[in-house]
């Protein structure tokens, strides 16, 4: 772990791994992505607020652990998977970590592209999520309707736009603390998908 100017990130041989941000923890556990969506910062540029987290490798689940041992995680609001990619591609570790975070009292969160349950047809990914002690969950909405979603996020699995709402929807009945959140463009109806997350029950947000 490294200080650099105020900002504190967290890295392991391959790269940045967490940084700080907004008074939050955030995790960076792959460069994975099972959409494309245009505007992505991997697109663009090789991370954000001036973390570079590109990985050359991706850090197994003991190289996290050994980081965040090292961590005061007493002063973070949340603990966050999100970063230049899907965390739900690595599923077995977000769910490890997630566990390892809830046993010591760390409020988590999952920022994901809702795809987790096309990626693994096997599992119960909601209540797997759950029983992990995951807290929170704010998923990528992006878009007011499928075929506007096709256009944008151009996601490799068949279905993803109504996968990705039934994964919110069952987030809610699980009680976790769900958001949705779209990326403020000209495109995008900002009211109907406040509309969509609202009458599914979520929270909304632009970001
Ligand atoms: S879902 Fe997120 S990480 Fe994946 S391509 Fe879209 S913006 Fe990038």
């Amino acid at each position: 772990m490294s200080d650099s100017n105020e900002n504190t990130e967290i890295g392991f041989s391959g790269g940045t791994i967490g940084y700080e941000a907004h008074g939050n923890l955030y995790l960076n556990i792959t460069n994975k992505c099972s959409a494309n969506c245009y505007f992505c910062v991997r697109e663009s540029s090789d991370g954000v607020y001036g973390y570079n987290l590109r990985l050359s490798r991706e850090p197994d689940y003991d190289e996290i652990i050994r980081e965040l041992e090292e961590t005061d995680l007493s002063k973070y609001n949340e603990v966050v998977f999100t970063g230049l990619g899907e965390p739900t591609c690595r599923l077995e570790v977000v769910l490890a970590i997630t566990r390892w975070l809830h046993e010591r009292g760390v409020r988590v969160r999952l920022d994901t592209n809702g795809h987790a349950q096309l990626m693994y047809p096997e599992t119960d990914v909601v209540s797997e999520l759950k029983k992990a002690g995951l807290d929170a969950v704010s998923v990528s909405l992006n878009a007011e309707s499928e075929e506007k979603y096709e256009e944008i996020c151009k996601p490799s699995l068949k279905g993803a736009y109504g996968s990705m709402l039934q994964f919110t929807k069952e987030a809610i009945e699980a009680g976790l603390d769900t958001r949705m959140s779209v990326v403020g463009m000209p495109e995008i109806d900002i009211d109907k998908c406040e509309k969509i997350a609202r009458d599914l029950g979520a929270g909304f947000r632009v970001r």
